[in-house]
């Protein structure tokens, strides 16, 4: 459960070095395209499809997330979820993970995700934060970026009948 919190918070924290703002610093900090133009061109294409992922979602009844705008901290949560994750696979030593409370270790990591994500908020303040905060709302930190990661899907035996299933070519991974 410690990793897919506060595990997966770190993670977010080290994406953003390589984000949409990030990746176009090197590695003393300065700005300058150190990407092959081979891997800048995939990156761009990945993350477009993370934008237009978002883009897709109706927060609040006719108003939908920008893409373009939560672009960065979709990056970072969907590549701290992955990189927590595996830190996860790393730290059990090949051995299996208990299961608790009728859970496996990799449903602990999800749950534990989407419960660092729980919030309540009124619509008007929902709206604000919509329209002024580059990170996407909390649901969707949740839904939006779990559905692009395949050890989710295993975890919870997630098919084509779910709704927040996405055929594997549509699913994005970045790092
Ligand atoms: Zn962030």
């Amino acid at each position: 459960m410690n990793y897919g919190s506060i595990g997966a918070v770190i993670g977010h924290e080290m994406g953003h070095g390589f984000d949409d703002q990030g990746s176009k610093y090197d590695s003393r900090g300065i700005k300058r395209n150190w990407w092959t133009e081979a891997d800048l061109a995939r990156f761009g294409q990945r993350t477009g499809k993370l934008a237009s992922q978002f883009s897709a979602y109706e927060s609040l009844p006719g108003y939908f997330i920008d893409g373009a705008f939560t672009l960065g901290e979709n990056i970072g949560d969907l590549g701290g979820v992955e990189v927590a994750f595996h830190a996860y696979q790393l730290s059990k030593n090949g051995q299996p993970a208990p299961v608790i409370d009728g859970y496996t270790g990799e449903q602990r990591f999800f749950l534990a995700y989407a419960q660092a994500w729980r919030v309540h908020r009124r619509d008007d303040l929902a709206l604000q934060l919509l329209k002024s905060d580059s990170h996407s709302p909390p649901k969707y930190r949740v839904n939006g970026i779990l559905r692009n990661i395949d050890a989710w899907y295993e975890a919870f035996d997630v098919g084509p009948d779910n709704a927040l299933w996405l055929p594997e070519a549509e699913r994005v991974s970045i790092w």
